[in-house]
C-alpha cells in the first residue's frame, strides 16, 4: 500500500516538474513593439518592427520597417545581442531599415555571424537572400558594405540569409540560439511573398501574422495556444478590393484569436483607416475573443 502511494507521489512530482519545464517563463521573456504603424509617412508612427527580449537581452528582431531602427536605439537594445533577424515580407514598411541596422552595427561590438530569415522569391518579389545581395552585395546599392555579406576580411561578422520556402501548409523551423526557435509558414498577402513567424523562447510562444489575408486558412493552427499573437490591423471590417486581398479584417482576426485560443492579442500595424476606429475594432473582436486585447504603440513593452 505504502509502496504504491510512494510510486504515485513520485509520478505526480515527475509530471509537475516536466510541465513546469515546458511552461512559459513569464519573468524571462518580453515583447517590445518598435514600430506599430504601416507604410504611411504621416501616421506619427514607425513602421513594423518588434523585439523579443530574453533574460534582459534583445535576442530576436522581427521585421525592420522604416523608422524601427530609431526605436531600437531608444529601447536600449544592443545589436551585438541579437541572435536572428526575421522578416515577414519585403514591403518597404517591413524591411527598409535593414541596411541602417547593418551599417550601424559597424560601431557596435558584434562579432558573431547573424542569420537573416525571410520569404523565398515569387514572381513579384525577390527572395530574402537576393534582397540582401541587391542591397549589400558586390553590385548592390550599398556595395561598400559587401564584406558583411560575401566575405569577412573587413567585417567583424557575416549576415547569413535563409529563404523560407513558400509552400502552403508547411512549417519550417530554425534554431536561433539556446532556448530560442523560430518557425515560419507561408501566408497569403495578395501578390506578395510573405511568411508568418512563431518565436518560441523559454517555453513561451509569440506569433507575428505580418501582413496577410488568411485566404490560406492556415494561421489559426500556426498560432495555436500562443502566449501572444501580434496581428496587423491595417484595414477596417468593411474593407474591399485590394485592401481585403492584402489584409485580414478585425472579424477575421477575432476568429483566428478565438480558434487558436491565444492568451493575449496585440493589434499593431495601424493605418489612418484603422487608427481613429480602434474602439470599434476592439468591439468587433470582443464579440468572439475574450482574452486581453492590447493596442500597440511604438516602444510598448508587452509582458507575458
Ligand atoms: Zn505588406
Amino acid at each position: 500500500m505504502f509502496k504504491s502511494i510512494a510510486v504515485l507521489i513520485l509520478i505526480l512530482i515527475l509530471i509537475s516538474t516536466n510541465s513546469y519545464a515546458n511552461q512559459c517563463k513569464v519573468d524571462q521573456v518580453k515583447l517590445q513593439v518598435l514600430g506599430s504603424g504601416g507604410p504611411e509617412i504621416d501616421d506619427g508612427r514607425s513602421s513594423s518592427g518588434y523585439l523579443i527580449w530574453y533574460k534582459n537581452k534583445a535576442r530576436v528582431l522581427i521585421d525592420a520597417g522604416t523608422g524601427s531602427s530609431v526605436e531600437f536605439d531608444k529601447s536600449g537594445a544592443k545589436f551585438a545581442d541579437l541572435q536572428g533577424i526575421l522578416l515577414t515580407h519585403l514591403h518597404v514598411d517591413h524591411s527598409a531599415d535593414l541596411p541602417g541596422y547593418i551599417k550601424g552595427s559597424y560601431f557596435t561590438s558584434r562579432s558573431a555571424d547573424i542569420g537573416l530569415y525571410g520569404p523565398a522569391a515569387n514572381y513579384l518579389m525577390p527572395s530574402t537572400s537576393d534582397y540582401l545581395q541587391r542591397l549589400l552585395g558586390d553590385k548592390g546599392a550599398f556595395a561598400y558594405l559587401n564584406d558583411y555579406v560575401n566575405k569577412r576580411d573587413n567585417a567583424d561578422y557575416k549576415i547569413v540569409a535563409t529563404d523560407v520556402p513558400l509552400i502552403k501548409g508547411q512549417t519550417y523551423e530554425y534554431t536561433l540560439g539556446e532556448n530560442i526557435k523560430a518557425k515560419a509558414t507561408f501566408v497569403h498577402h495578395g501578390p506578395v511573398a510573405a511568411v508568418a513567424w512563431r518565436v518560441e523562447v523559454a517555453g513561451c510562444s509569440i506569433v507575428f501574422s505580418g501582413d496577410m489575408s488568411n485566404q490560406f486558412d492556415v494561421f489559426s493552427t500556426f498560432a495555436n495556444k500562443a502566449d501572444i499573437l501580434v496581428a496587423s490591423n491595417a484595414v477596417p471590417d468593411n474593407a474591399i478590393g485590394a485592401a481585403l486581398n492584402l489584409h485580414m479584417t478585425p472579424s477575421t482576426i477575432a476568429q483566428i484569436a478565438k480558434r487558436a485560443q491565444v492568451k493575449q492579442l496585440v493589434l499593431s500595424h495601424f493605418m489612418k483607416r484603422t487608427l481613429p476606429i480602434q474602439k470599434v475594432t476592439q468591439g468587433i473582436i470582443r464579440q468572439k475573443y475574450r482574452g486581453p486585447i492590447i493596442l500597440a504603440t511604438d516602444g510598448l513593452i508587452v509582458n507575458l
